[in-house]
């Protein structure tokens, strides 16, 4: 057994096949996404003071007052973005935080882009990601709202942070048959979105209701 940062072992491998259980009993089917849940150590990625409540179902805060999401948010994110596909070529993210998505979907995806604001977050996250090894992860510092449009177009986006509206930008940036996860603020609620376009038009399937810190645009959409 692992005894993690608490002594006890709430960090172990079993906890975490408890988490997968859980996840699969809420929906998760995508089996990729199960096993990247069940391998990559999510306490890694909250203070040491946090670390044994890592694997319950529950949204976690990180620094700059931001959260790192449930896990099932995460995984719904995830399983929604691949639509199907075990793996994509490329995808970007909106709002590094922690890194824990951003290694999620490193984990089934050839290159991943991610773009944060904060700058001690992004610095932070990308010690963790080179200490577990993933080198297909590509991080930059600035307005994520605007997408990343030197390596469009995506196979998948994700929006880890509620925007006003779905940012015409990061449609634009979507590779033929590609998806866009984003939740978006309705009047006091938030809603996840699945954004995709089939022949040349925009298509918007509601997957369920969120709650996510704001996404912070410099420029107004
Ligand atoms: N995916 C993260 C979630 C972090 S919370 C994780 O797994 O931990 C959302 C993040 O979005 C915050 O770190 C916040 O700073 C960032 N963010 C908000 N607005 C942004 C913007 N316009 N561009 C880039 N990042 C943004």
């Amino acid at each position: 057994m692992n005894i993690g940062a608490d002594g006890i072992g709430m960090t172990s491998l079993r906890t975490r096949e408890r988490l997968i259980k859980r996840l699969r009993e809420q929906g998760i089917r995508e089996q990729g996404v199960l096993d990247a849940m069940l391998n990559i150590p999510r306490h890694l990625f909250v203070d040491e003071a946090l670390a044994s409540r890592a694997y319950e179902d529950t949204a976690l805060p990180i620094a700059h007052n931001q959260t790192l999401s449930q896990p099932y948010i995460v995984a719904r994110m995830t399983e929604a973005v691949l639509g199907g596909r075990a793996r994509l070529r490329r995808a970007l993210e909106i709002g590094t935080g922690s890194g824990y998505q951003t290694v999620i979907l490193a984990a089934m995806v050839e290159e991943v882009y991610s773009v944060e604001r904060i700058e001690p977050l992004l610095k932070q996250a990308r010690r963790r990601i080179q200490q577990l090894g993933y080198r297909n992860v590509r991080l930059k510092l600035d307005d994520g709202s605007l997408g990343w449009p030197e390596y469009a177009p995506y196979d998948g986006i994700v929006v880890t942070a509620a925007a006003d509206g779905v940012p015409d930008a990061l449609v634009a940036q979507l590779a033929p048959g590609g998806r866009l996860v984003i939740p978006v603020t309705r009047g006091p609620a938030q809603e996840l979105l699945l954004i995709t376009v089939a022949d040349g038009r925009v298509q918007t399937e509601r997957l369920e209701g969120v709650n996510f810190v704001p996404l912070i645009s410099r420029q107004p959409e």
